[in-house]
């Protein structure tokens, strides 16, 4: 199995400008990415950078306004007066009030939805990068691979079409989902990240062209908070393309994987060409960010079932911040996915 990594994401790194406004560290450290890829080399994956694939495939899901804003929205901030490394939103666009302003600070507000998404001075360039890990890994698959490993680093899943949220900047499993449908192909994405993929059911939520699931703990519980119930279902062409399946708190390796097998189920039902996984740890029994107690073996046995999907399979990583168990359950995953692929 190929691993497509990033060499630059270290350049976007919110812990080195110190605590976040609750005091604790910016959990999407850039020690999560090096952790994962020394597992990849352990279990003797080749591994290749994603070569500059350009603004089009990202132009095709995201608004021109936000690339534009997380293109220069930091140095415009800085020429302003703007001080220290870092750029967050203190005042933001909410239900009651949505114009777009022209000042920076303003549109920092419209655009970055809370405080895990700050702009650093190399936000924009390691979310591009990152964007192009999946965009690479999606033409992998296309060119005929079964499978390819996005080492994505910023995450994707909640980058709405012209919004920031949760460590995330670009949606980079939409971005590799619309590239495989721009070539031709129906696509599902499933994503079993503990928290809800918001941003991509966000972006896909009108269309019946990408089947979304997201398996995630109750947002009624934990981030994203707003979005990820289980009577959202997509709205006009996508009516019935969007699938939430909402775990309570506390839910354990039998129940986390009895709604990812009904994740796959629906997959098969959606009769797509291509599967985009939006593939996060931190459903991880002691996980900082949420409060499910998945165990490696959970993770493995999940593997397995999304490899009796059948379908050529982009994996893209998302979340997980028990950063000294990441590798191993990387490795328990790929242990149940790659053996049962052995055999479809
Ligand atoms: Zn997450």
């Amino acid at each position: 199995m190929i691993t497509i990594a990033s060499a630059v994401h270290s350049l976007h790194d919110p812990d080195a400008a110190g605590p976040m406004p609750n005091g604790r560290p910016y959990l999407d450290m850039a020690s999560r990415a090096a952790n994962l890829l020394a597992m990849v080399h352990e279990l003797g994956h080749s591994v290749t950078y994603a070569p500059d694939h350009g603004l089009v495939p990202i132009a095709a899901v995201h608004d021109a306004g936000y690339l534009e804003f997380l293109r220069t929205g930091f140095d415009r901030w800085q020429a302003e007066g703007g001080s220290g490394p870092i750029l967050r939103a203190w005042a933001f666009a909410l239900r009651q009030m949505g114009r777009r302003p022209e000042a920076v600070m303003g549109q920092a507000g419209y655009y970055l939805s809370g405080a895990s998404s700050p702009l650093v001075a190399g936000t924009w360039q390691a979310a591009v990068a990152s964007a192009h890990v999946a965009v690479d890994g999606a033409a992998r698959v296309l060119a005929g691979a079964r499978e390819a490993y996005a080492l994505c680093r910023p995450s994707g899943h909640h980058a709405y079409a012209d919004l920031a949220g949760g460590f995330c900047y670009l949606n980079n499993a939409a971005i590799a989902a619309q590239h495989c449908v721009d070539a031709g192909r129906r696509v599902a994405i499933l994503d079993i990240d503990v928290h809800h993929g918001n941003g991509t059911q966000g972006i896909f939520y009108r269309t019946d062209q990408v089947f979304f699931c997201s398996v995630h703990e109750d947002p009624n519980a934990t981030y994203p908070w707003y979005a990820g119930y289980a009577d959202e279902t997509g709205e006009g062409a996508g009516g019935g393309a969007n699938l939430n399946l909402p775990l309570p708190p506390g839910t354990g390796d039998a129940g986390w994987l009895a709604a990812v097998a009904r994740g796959v189920a629906a997959v098969g039902q959606a009769r797509a060409q291509v599967l985009v996984v939006s593939l996060g740890f931190d459903a991880a029994a002691g996980d900082p960010t949420a409060n499910l107690q998945v165990s490696p073996d959970g993770f493995q046995a999940a593997g397995r079932l999304i490899a009796q999907a059948g379908l050529p399979t982009v994996l893209v990583q998302e979340g997980g911040y028990l950063i000294e168990r990441l590798g191993g359950n990387l490795h328990a995953f790929l242990d149940g996915f790659l053996g049962a692929r052995v055999s479809v």
